[in-house]
């Protein structure tokens, strides 16, 4: 067992990490120029633009097929799954995504075409379907033609951030469809929106969220609510993803998923990546080094500027551990690769499937942030979290906008229970007084746990969810008794597997666990 040295476990009571919260440091000003393509005619409508526009749709035959591969044959996943995984490929009805784009030699910009193939899960028809356009919400910009369905035109239509394709007949329960389209994207090259998750700066572009994203079609119906920007953007359905980037040569690509076949061609390179199921695709890509390691069947690859190949090799070590103690006390880990990559984002870490970003500040392992907090043990902390939403957020979905505190409280608590395994009890009681200190930012007001992003007002989403629903998560453990609260968790998992929970669905399934009434419990600190 290590020992935590005390100035550390002084510093956690000051500073609590937490994804897409507190900037690790004031975002570096901006020096690049704006680029030529920052406001061109392809933006799509802002929201105080004109409510609706007709996508162009050119009426041309179908367009060849971007992959010589069927959509209905997952085979090509296979190889990014592990062993006690691989039935995963078989999900039944998961839509399918097959992209192909190019980034332009200056990172801010790419085109791209994809064909989804989306089955009606649902028990009603549908006859419109729904794909989010987060690159308008993200203050870049994003313009989408040529929409078919089944090869034949359609008439699709924007809405400030959304994207209406009608379908031209029904989509009876059971049925499939395929949704094809060209959409070219504009990158900011500024990190003040959303922590800079859609932003080429300091040399280094991430890429999330950038392409037409199918939303969720519940039981709520198509759910198409405008993303509050502090906390995730992203609630989705598990899918496939098979996608071809083709980029200058000179940067290094970090994908989700595997990547399964590359070339390189007169100054670019040509990288395809499979993956699924995951809940989206994310690409990063700057001057990184790789330092690497195999975790069971998961080989974890952690990438950044050589000058903080120190911090990647430390992101490396936590990210193994964290990996080894979840996929033993929770469930396995589902894919062959976990990758780490450092972006300048305002938060400090960001999770994606198969891949977790840290902040650049917080990889230089010999600075301290301005209240002597050594960057170290924050790079510590964050990794955990992050690796922690491998489980919350990606393997057992949620409502990131509805119910943030089921991946964001869990994805703590699981950091918690990572210093308890690394380091004894006595340390992770210690470093779980943080989360007292972020309640605190709400003066440990008693504001319910499970309310959607946007009901709460500026500190208290932090405080709330990360710091408030934390502990109510050992509240809950302590209630059930650990054991059988990590039963529990075991069995909730399990459960929902590469589908969504909810509060009411963790509920039930913890009372039918402990055989006891958790209802005092939640009403005191999760319900309005
Ligand atoms: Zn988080």
């Amino acid at each position: 067992m290590k020992r935590w040295p005390i100035h550390i476990l002084i510093a956690f009571l000051v500073f609590l990490p937490a994804c897409r919260l507190a900037p690790a440091v004031s975002p570096a000003p901006t020096s690049s120029p704006q680029p030529a393509t920052a406001a061109t005619s392809t933006a799509l409508p802002e929201a105080t633009a004109s409510p609706v526009a007709q996508v162009t749709g050119t009426p041309t035959t179908a367009a060849p097929a971007l992959f010589d591969i069927d959509p209905a044959d997952r085979s090509v996943f296979l190889s990014g799954l592990t062993s006690s995984a691989r039935e995963a490929a078989e999900l039944p009805g998961a839509p399918v995504y097959h992209m192909a784009f190019t980034l332009d030699e200056s990172l801010t910009a790419l085109n791209g075409r994809q064909t989804v193939t989306y089955t009606n899960l649902e028990d009603v028809e549908l006859s419109e379907i729904y794909f989010h356009l987060h690159p308008v919400t993200l203050e870049g910009a994003i313009a989408v033609s040529d929409v078919t369905v089944n090869g034949a035109p359609v008439a699709a239509e924007t809405t400030d951030a959304i994207l209406r394709v009608p379908l031209p007949a029904p989509l009876m329960p059971g049925q499939t469809t395929t949704i094809d389209m060209t959409f070219d994207t504009t990158i900011p090259i500024d990190i003040g929106r959303n922590y800079g998750v859609l932003a080429y700066h300091d040399d280094i572009l991430a890429l999330a969220h950038f392409y037409p994203m199918l939303a969720v079609f519940d039981d709520e119906g198509w759910n198409i609510t405008a993303p509050d920007i502090q906390g995730d953007l992203t609630y989705s359905d598990a899918a496939f993803y098979l996608v071809r980037v083709t980029a200058p040569d000179d940067v290094v690509l970090v994908g989700t998923g595997s990547i399964i076949e590359e070339s390189r061609a007169e100054g670019t390179q040509t990288v395809t990546f499979a993956t699924g199921p995951a809940r989206d695709f994310y690409l990063a890509a700057g001057d990184f080094v790789e330092t690497s390691r195999t975790v069971g069947e998961t080989t974890i690859r952690s990438y950044a500027p050589a000058a903080l190949a120190d911090g990647a090799a430390a992101a490396l070590d936590v990210a193994a551990a964290a990996l080894s103690s979840l996929s033993e006390r929770v469930a396995p880990y589902p894919y062959t690769e976990l990758d780490i990559v450092t972006t300048p984002t305002s938060a400090l870490g960001i999770e994606y499937p198969g891949l977790i970003v840290g902040t650049l500040n917080m990889y230089d392992m010999g600075a301290e942030t301005a209240g002597g907090t050594p960057y170290s043990a924050i790079l510590e902390s964050t990794t955990a979290h992050e690796v922690g939403h491998q489980w919350f957020y990606n393997l057992v979905g949620n409502d990131q906008l509805d119910e943030p505190w089921l991946d964001e409280s869990l994805a703590s608590y699981s950091t918690y229970r990572y210093f308890v395994d690394q380091y004894g009890q006595t340390v992770g009681d210690s470093y779980f007084e943080t989360f007292y200190g972020r309640w605190d930012r709400a003066g440990r007001e008693n504001i319910p746990v499970g309310m959607p992003v946007a009901n709460y007002q500026d500190a208290e989403y932090g405080a709330i969810v990360y710091g408030r629903g934390t502990i109510f998560v050992r509240e809950l453990e302590e209630a059930m008794g650990r054991e059988a609260f990590d039963a529990f968790l075991r069995d909730y998992v399990r459960t929902f597997t590469w589908e969504e929970g909810t509060t009411e669905e963790f509920r039930a399934l913890a009372e039918a666990n402990c055989e006891c009434d958790l209802g005092p419990l939640f009403s005191k600190w999760i319900y309005k």
